[in-house]
């Protein structure tokens, strides 16, 4: 099937916002590969980071003249709950994936092999989901496989282990047939006999969820969806996954609230959608308002994963932004709330520590108390809030802007085919 991308935008947008040195290069290397014909394919149309960047990045290749088109394998529900299960190990919980389970996975990816149009000059797979379409490879095309779970083997927390070994290696067969790998960091590295490069995902500055908002349709988005505008707002934005601790926010915000010596008057606003590749968003909803249930100065906001205007103005609308994630692929949020010069209290979880230098662009916290901390500190000294929210917006500036992003995909590929 084929998806739905961001209005037509052009590599020329972005002067004047992001380092023109990118834009020449990405332009330089375009130009090199003008007229090869492109596929990314992933698991899902709308909702999380992939789609969040496919959307913004497939209009650029076409702009740069190489013919890409995005595609999103289909599957029945057992599928994605298979692939959850596979995400849910990679990142370290335990799973036991069944030879029944392997097996439809295996018949899954078959189908969407006769559906999918794998006849490009470069195929790019995001993620474990289509992973295994790679069998289906016609001669002399180019695959790669672009992974943006987080692989890294440090354990954070006991419940925790390293990624699932029996997982990892019922799926690195077909990692192995790939001509390359991309992770989001150098940690994620895996032990592969292809080369494997590191390219960071990065924002849209241009996106609906991204461009510049007045302060009048911020309130009135506010207003909207029923945040009190008198007092403080903490915002954590995420699907409902259990690796993004929705209930460790409020476990943290219900400390910080027994603690604070403070008067100010603050609640915290956890909002979240879905997304179509995944089956546990709803369970995890069902405890989140479980534990939220008798503190009303929580506000859960489920919303649909096309609310991009909402989450930007509610990014913007946000005092401190909140990540409490266990594992973290890179957390395209992170960089979006910096973009909108928020002071940022975060985990030191995967692709965040790139993002979150501590005491310079935001501040990391690695339990429910030091979040609590951070967020009484962060009340009690608001200019240091102001400048860990403009030191980050120009860390994202530099480093986590979408043509970066572009660029260092096109030199992937002008390294392959020039
Ligand atoms: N997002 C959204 N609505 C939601 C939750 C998330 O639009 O209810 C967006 C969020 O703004 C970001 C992306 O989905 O652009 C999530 O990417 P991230 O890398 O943070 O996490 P992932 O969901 O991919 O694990």
């Amino acid at each position: 099937m084929q998806a739905q991308v961001n209005a037509i935008r052009r590599l020329s947008d972005y002067e004047g916002i992001v380092d023109p040195e990118i834009l020449d290069e990405a332009a330089r290397l375009g130009k090199r590969l003008q007229g090869l014909t492109v596929t990314h394919i992933n698991s899902t149309r709308q909702g999380g980071g992939v789609a969040e960047l496919l959307s913004s990045l497939i209009p650029l290749f076409n702009d740069l003249g190489l013919k890409t088109s995005w595609q999103v394998i289909e599957g029945p529900s057992e599928f994605f709950k298979v692939t959850k299960m596979f995400h849910n190990a990679l990142q370290g919980l335990p799973a036991h994936v069944t030879s029944e389970m392997f097996e439809l996975y295996r018949r899954v990816t078959q189908e969407n092999a006769r559906r999918l149009d794998l006849s490009a000059d470069v195929v790019f797979v995001h993620d474990y989901q289509p992973l295994a379409l790679v069998e289906q490879r016609a001669k002399d095309s180019i695959w790669i496989w672009r992974c943006h779970v987080d692989l890294s083997r440090s354990i954070p927390k006991v419940w925790l282990s390293r990624p699932e070994k029996s997982v990892w290696e019922m799926l690195s067969p077909y990692v192995e047939q790939y001509e390359g790998a991309i992770f989001s960091m150098a940690e994620f590295a895996q032990n592969l006999p292809i080369p494997q490069h590191i390219i960071p995902p990065a924002i849209d500055p241009l996106s609906e969820k991204n461009c510049a908002l007045s302060s009048e349709e911020i309130e009135r988005v506010l207003c909207q969806l029923g945040i009190p505008r008198d007092r403080k707002v903490f915002l954590q934005v995420s699907r409902f996954d259990r690796f993004k601790d929705p209930v460790g926010v409020i476990q943290a915000y219900q400390i910080f609230k027994r603690r604070t010596r403070l008067l100010q008057k603050t609640c915290l606003v956890l909002a979240g959608g879905g997304a179509d590749d995944d089956p546990e968003g709803a369970e995890v909803l069902a405890e989140v308002r479980a534990r939220a249930a008798r503190d009303p100065d929580i506000f859960i906001l489920e919303r649909p994963p096309t609310s991009h205007h909402e989450i930007n103005a509610l990014q913007r609308g946000a005092d401190i932004v909140l990540q409490k994630s266990i594992r973290e692929g890179f957390g395209l949020v992170v960089a979006e709330a910096l973009w909108k010069k928020k002071p940022v209290v975060a985990s030191a979880a995967g692709g965040i520590k790139l993002q979150i230098l501590d005491g310079l662009t935001g501040l990391l916290a690695n339990s429910v108390e030091e979040l609590a901390d951070r967020l009484e500190y962060l009340l009690e000294h608001p200019k240091v809030g102001e400048r860990l929210g403009q030191t980050g917006y120009k860390h994202v500036k530099q480093n986590f802007l979408i043509p970066r992003q572009l660029r260092d995909y096109l030199r992937v590929l002008a390294d392959r085919l020039t």
